[in-house]
């Protein structure tokens, strides 16, 4: 199942990406654009706009509506709905979807901050848009997130 976000939901989105599921931004702002654009490529759609999940019913295709305020009980739904099995660290670029190489530390001295080359010693590049990631302290807030997200998720019914 191919999923796509609204632009309401960019930070959504790249959670969910954080979790190693890929999921695509739509580009547009007009319902018209965003539901032709998403019935087209046959994607499910997260939306927070309850004109827009209704529209998109009528239509007829998937659409998930996201009420909730915080990431962590997005996230949530978003497992529990759609049978997510996020992996964290996930292996893909949380901009653009693209899958994550290891690079040697050698070829990203120039092109890293210098703190962070002394600290770190695995380094990724994304294969898509060549965005460079390494494991920093952040994960281990994304790691907390995620599991109160899972915990949550088993709460709904
Ligand atoms: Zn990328």
């Amino acid at each position: 199942m191919k999923l796509a976000a609204d632009n309401m939901l960019t930070k959504l989105a790249r959670w969910i990406r954080l979790g190693g599921i890929s999921i695509e931004d739509v580009p547009y702002e007009s319902d018209d654009e965003i539901i032709n654009f998403v019935k087209k490529r046959k994607e499910l759609l997260l939306t927070s706009d309850k004109q827009l999940a209704n529209r998109s019913r009528k239509r007829k295709f998937s659409v998930l509506l996201i009420k909730d305020q915080s990431i962590e009980k997005q996230l949530a739904y978003v497992i529990k709905e759609l049978k997510l099995k996020p992996k964290v660290p996930g292996n893909i670029c949380t901009l653009c979807n693209g899958k994550l190489e290891k690079i040697s530390k050698r070829d990203v001295k120039e092109i890293i901050p210098k703190a962070v080359y002394e600290k770190h010693r695995i380094f990724y590049k994304c294969s898509k848009c060549g965005k460079i990631y390494w494991r920093g302290t952040h994960l281990e807030r994304i790691k907390k997130v995620y599991k109160k997200a899972i915990e949550l998720s088993k709460e709904i019914d």
